[in-house]
């Protein structure tokens, strides 16, 4: 595996990849990576011939300078893990490599941006659409693969990869979650013991409501999800909104729209952890 630093050395081995015929996946990433990421990468490793990891903290999309800051950064176990995974680039470049000037495209997709990490996040999802459709670039991949555990941006991506016309496939893949329920993320490593125990709560109630659901009504069933959380101490519900699994807008009831989940953020101590579940 390569570890590259650089826009310049990057396009060379992507260009020399191309030439050769190659099928390229990318998984663009934060680091700190852990299975929920491996499973993205593997089956980026099994649909293409060589797979590109960028593994990236990008600062345009954070709108609390305390979370940048705090953001785990393990560059070197990272790169083990992609190795161990048949990754044939890992590409880590320094933030002035990706942004040698600032970035001022807008992009917008309303209504799905102007929601839920939307609203709580302002600038969020245009500094993502910022890094990824530069990484696109760069890379020029056949496949790009993203988390469902990030619902909405994987939504706004496909909607991105569409109006632009890009000519490469999106690639939902599941959440993994920790064998307790937990899903993964970079952020759990900033959880105390406790904290991480107060954690489990909010998969717990999330699988609740998927079993409460059956014979409740749509708004019951948000009722419950928010009372569940308000009852656990140490946690602080942002928001839960139901909504409709194409237009991220909320819907009332359970016919309204095709597939319905129920998307979540919740305080956990200083930690924000966003989790989802499928309804429908
Ligand atoms: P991040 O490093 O948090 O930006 O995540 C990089 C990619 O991994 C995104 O497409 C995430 O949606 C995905 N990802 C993060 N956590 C998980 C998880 N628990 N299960 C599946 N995908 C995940």
């Amino acid at each position: 595996m390569k570890v590259i630093k650089t826009v310049k050395e990057l396009q060379t081995e992507i260009a020399a990849m191309k030439k050769s015929g190659l099928s390229v996946g990318l998984v663009p990433t934060m680091g700190a990576l852990h299975a929920g990421h491996i499973s993205l990468v593997k089956r980026s490793v099994e649909e293409n011939d060589v797979t590109v990891v960028s593994i990236f903290v990008n600062p345009t999309q954070f709108n609390d300078k305390n979370d940048l800051l705090k953001y785990p950064r393990t560059l070197e176990a990272d790169c083990l893990l992609l190795q161990q995974a048949g990754v044939a680039i890992a590409f880590a470049p320094s933030v002035e490599e990706v942004y040698p000037e600032p970035d001022t495209r807008s992009f917008s997709y309303a209504p799905l941006d102007t929601v839920m990490e939307g609203a709580f996040r302002p600038g969020h999802f245009n500094g993502v659409c910022q890094v990824v459709s530069k990484l696109f670039d760069m890379v020029k991949p056949d496949k790009a693969y993203f988390g469902e555990k990030d619902f909405q941006q994987l939504a706004i991506i496909r909607e991105m990869t569409r109006q632009l016309e890009l000519p490469l496939e999106i690639v939902g893949c599941p959440i993994m979650r920790e064998s307790d329920g937990l899903a993964m993320s970079s952020r759990n490593t900033r959880l105390s013991e406790a904290e991480r125990e107060t954690a489990l709560n909010i998969s717990r109630v999330l699988f609740e409501s998927q079993r409460y659901a059956i014979n409740h009504s749509l708004l019951e069933t948000k009722s419950f999800v928010e009372q569940g959380i308000a009852a656990v101490e140490g946690l602080k519900l942002e928001y839960y909104e139901i909504v409709d699994a194409r237009t991220m807008q909320t819907v009332q009831s359970w016919d309204e729209a095709e597939g319905i989940v129920g998307c979540i953020t919740v305080f956990c101590g200083e930690v924000r952890l966003i989790d989802n579940i499928r309804y429908k």
